[in-house]
C-alpha cells in the first residue's frame, strides 16, 4: 500500500494500519512542507478505499491503478473525490470580484458541505481534500467545525497543510493529525535517478539544492531543461550556417552531464517526429542512440556534438557533407 510515496514510512504505517483494520478516521490533516506527498497519499488513500477490484478489507494491495474508479481518480474525474482549493473557489465565484483571493472562504466551505450529505454517487467513499487549509478564513474554519462534528457516513475529510500553528485547536482536536517529514537528499536523488533518468551526479547536484521537497527538485530539474528545450528547433532550422551550428556545440558541450541531457533531449524530439514519419527519422535517432554511447563511454563532449548536430540538420536539410564516427 502506497507504494508510490517516497520514504514518509510513519505516515504509511499509521494509514495503512487504520486501512487494514477498517478503523479510519472521519477526518486527518497531513502536515508537513511542500513537496513532500501530502496530496498523492491523499489520493492513493482515495484509490485504495474505492478501488472495485482489490477490497481493501480483504487485502493490503492497495489500488489496482487499472479499474474505472482508480482511473477516474488519476484523471481527476471521479465524481466522489473533490479537491477544495484555491482553483475551486475561482470556479464556483459568481462575480469576477469574487475570484484571486488569498484566503479560502466560507462560501467555498458551504459549497463543501452541500456535497457532503449527498449519498456518493459511483464510490464506496466521499473524500474531500482542502487545500492550503492553513489559508482558510476563521469564518470557513467555523463552519468547517460544524461537518467535522457531525461527520457525514463514509466520507473522509483530509486538510493539507504546511503548519500546525495556523489551524484552529479546535479544528485539530477533531482530526487525526499525519506528520509528512522533509525528504534526505538521497531519497530526492534516487527518485530523480528512477523516475527521470537523471545521472547519479546531476540528480545529487539537484537534491541537494530542493530542501527535501519533491516538488521544488522538479522545477529545478525542469528549469535546467528549459536550456534545451528549443535545441531541436534551433539545429533542424534552414537558416543555421555550419559556424553557427558549432558554436551551438560548443556552448552545449560544456560538460559530459549536460551534453547527455541535450541528447536526452534531442531524442525525445526526434522520437515525436520519428512517429509521424519513420523513413525520415530513424537515421537520426539512430545516431543519438550512439552519440549517448560515446558520451558515456567518455568520448570528447564536443566532438560527439559537433557532429551529431551537424548530421541532424544536414539530414533534416540535406546540405552539409560530414565525416562517419
Ligand atoms: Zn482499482
Amino acid at each position: 500500500m502506497f507504494e508510490k510515496i517516497i520514504a514518509q514510512d510513519r505516515a504509511k504505517k499509521i494509514l495503512s494500519e487504520q486501512i487494514k483494520n477498517n478503523k479510519i478516521p472521519h477526518a486527518y490533516i497531513f502536515m508537513g512542507e511542500e513537496g513532500t506527498g501530502k496530496m498523492l497519499t491523499a489520493i492513493e488513500f482515495a484509490k485504495t478505499l474505492n478501488c472495485m477490484i482489490n477490497d481493501y478489507t480483504k487485502t493490503d494491495a492497495g489500488p489496482c491503478n487499472h479499474c474505472l474508479s482508480c482511473e477516474h481518480i488519476d484523471k481527476g474525474t471521479f465524481p466522489d473525490l473533490h479537491i477544495i482549493n484555491f482553483e475551486k473557489q475561482d470556479e464556483i465565484a459568481e462575480k469576477e470580484s469574487e475570484k484571486g483571493k488569498t484566503k479560502l472562504g466560507i462560501r467555498l466551505i458551504r459549497y463543501m458541505q452541500d456535497k457532503v450529505y449527498i449519498k456518493a454517487t459511483d464510490g464506496k467513499w466521499k473524500f474531500f481534500i482542502i487545500e492550503p487549509a492553513e489559508k482558510m478564513t476563521i469564518e470557513a474554519f467555523n463552519c468547517l467545525l460544524k461537518t467535522l462534528e457531525e461527520p457525514p457516513d463514509n466520507t473522509i475529510i483530509i486538510l493539507i497543510a504546511k503548519h500546525k500553528e495556523t489551524i484552529p485547536v479546535t479544528i485539530v482536536s477533531r482530526v487525526q493529525t499525519v506528520f509528512f517529514q522533509p525528504l534526505r537528499t538521497e531519497e530526492v536523488s534516487k527518485y530523480l535517478q528512477e523516475k527521470h533518468f537523471l545521472s547519479q551526479d546531476k540528480a545529487d547536484n539537484i537534491a541537494e539544492m530542493a530542501d527535501g521537497s519533491i516538488e521544488k527538485a522538479e522545477t529545478l530539474m525542469l528549469n535546467t531543461q528549459n536550456e534545451y528545450s528549443t535545441l531541436w528547433s534551433e539545429l533542424t532550422s534552414k537558416k543555421l550556417a555550419v559556424a553557427d551550428i558549432l558554436i551551438k556545440s560548443k556552448s552545449v558541450a560544456k560538460d559530459r552531464d549536460s551534453a547527455i541531457e541535450a541528447v536526452t533531449i534531442l531524442t525525445e524530439s526526434a522520437t515525436k517526429f520519428f512517429r509521424q514519419n519513420p523513413g525520415k527519422y530513424a537515421n537520426i535517432i539512430e545516431q543519438l542512440s550512439e552519440s549517448k554511447k560515446y558520451l558515456e563511454r567518455n568520448a570528447n563532449p564536443t566532438n560527439v556534438l559537433d557532429n551529431l548536430f551537424l548530421y541532424i540538420n544536414s539530414k533534416i536539410n540535406g546540405d552539409i557533407k560530414l565525416c562517419q564516427w
